[in-house]
């Protein structure tokens, strides 16, 4: 039996893939989410409406997802991810879909997913790009495979401080989705090992082949 996908960040990127999953017949979810629902997130949060404004995301996220879909089990979880919860959070899923604004959280994601042997499905998105790809602990490439020198944080900014095109997040995570539903079926994603790059100039994807570092710091 499923023991179904977590969902972490249900915002620009994480609103699109938990509705994604929930249409594919997904039978369990777990949303997790310290935030609430802002005016400024409504144009690329296809969960939430005006009336939802100041109420936290992963309830109002779970209560259109239950409604919408009567056969879906969701859990929401109203906390922020930290070192201290992540793997309490996260144990017992089939598939993380990372779905976090900012390089810490998702470095956490990575360590989590490693630490439980859980494959994570790794998705970000800023200005005009959005990256994706699929983390098979220690079969595939990790988050720090990519990045063994971790960037200094003022280098990668958050989608809060240097915005985002809707159209972008949303297509980041549907491609998200399509990778967790892979998981969580038991097939290999396509993106294990292939890190899929979305421009919103151009609407083009490219594939960079990746490889697990021999000294990667997470995962070797
Ligand atoms: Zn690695």
């Amino acid at each position: 039996m499923s023991r179904g996908l977590a969902v972490v960040g249900v915002g620009g990127l994480g609103a699109p893939a938990a509705a994604a999953l929930a249409a594919a017949g997904t039978s369990r979810l777990t949303l997790v989410d310290h935030d609430v629902v802002e005016d400024s997130n409504l144009p690329r949060q296809p969960l939430y409406g005006t009336g939802d404004v100041g109420r936290p995301k992963a309830v109002v996220a779970a209560e259109r997802l239950r409604r919408a879909h009567p056969g879906l089990s969701v859990d929401a979880v109203v906390a922020r991810v930290d070192a201290g919860s992540a793997r309490d959070v996260l144990a017992g899923h089939d598939a993380i879909l990372d779905g976090t604004d900012g390089l810490d959280a998702k470095v956490l994601l990575n360590e989590t997913a490693l630490a439980l042997g859980t494959p994570l499905v790794h998705a970000g998105a800023i200005g005009f790009e959005g990256q994706l790809v699929s983390i098979l602990p220690r079969e595939s490439a990790c988050l720090r495979c990519l990045f063994v020198e971790l960037p200094d944080a003022d280098e990668m900014p958050t989608c809060q401080q240097a915005g985002v095109l809707g159209p972008v997040v949303g297509a980041i995570g549907l491609a998200a989705a399509r990778e967790a539903l892979a998981i969580g079926s038991g097939r290999r994603p396509p993106l294990a090992d292939r890190l899929a790059i979305f421009s919103g100039r151009t609407l083009g994807w490219r594939t960079i082949e990746l490889r697990r570092h021999p000294r990667c710091p997470a995962c070797a």
